[in-house]
């Protein structure tokens, strides 16, 4: 068992590896996220998940090379939804499913304002889901890993963690949405990282 599930903001033990194991089972309706949390659980070493509310969903990588059995930190909120925005101009044909901003007409962005195409929600478990996706990236390469967010000289590296971002959205996160689109579960799903409407 490579999960170490830590207990956040006032929630118990108990309650926040329900919640973990919870979110777990609804995310192995889809086969590609059976196999990513059965390769992590299996892994030696271990990751540990802060489980809480209001925490801000996030993957904090060892930022140094290290020998230790620790790789990081997952911080989950199980309450917590996305808001996504699904520009048809990315969207391949897949069917869509409203929620509750569906109504807003206007996105803005880089000074002009487009009508929304569609609002969507990603659940909580596939918001733990894209953090789990980071770990594995992680684990794929530490070093290059580490060089997407920090650049040799210390400096923040913007267009790496661009990168990293899109390569968990489009191998990690789309893939599972439509998964579990396919098992009956139906959510919104966004073709681009920076497509959220929160
Ligand atoms: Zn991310």
């Amino acid at each position: 068992m490579a999960f170490r599930i830590q207990a956040a903001n006032g929630i118990s033990g108990k309650d926040a590896l329900d919640a973990f194991s919870k979110a777990c089972k609804f995310l192995e309706k889809s086969n590609l996220a059976k196999e990513i949390i059965s390769d992590l659980r299996d892994h030696n070493k271990i990751i540990t998940i802060k489980v809480g509310p209001g925490l801000v969903d996030k993957y904090r990588h060892p930022t140094q090379p290290t020998d230790s059995a620790f790789v990081g930190t997952v911080e989950w909120d199980p309450g917590y939804a996305l808001n996504v925005v699904d520009k048809v101009k990315k969207r391949p044909q897949q069917s869509w499913v409203p929620n509750k901003k569906e109504s807003k007409p206007f996105w803005a962005c880089c000074g002009t304002r487009a009508p929304i195409d569609h609002y969507g929600t990603i659940p909580p478990e596939v918001c733990l889901m894209h953090e789990l996706g980071h770990v594995l990236q992680y684990l794929s390469n530490p070093d290059e890993f580490r060089g997407l967010f920090r650049k040799p000289d210390g400096m923040e590296n913007v267009l790496g963690k661009m990168e990293v971002e899109d390569i968990n959205t489009a191998a990690v996160e789309q893939p599972v949405i439509l998964e579990l689109r396919a098992a009956g579960v139906n959510m919104g799903i966004r073709w681009d990282y920076y497509h959220t409407a929160d």
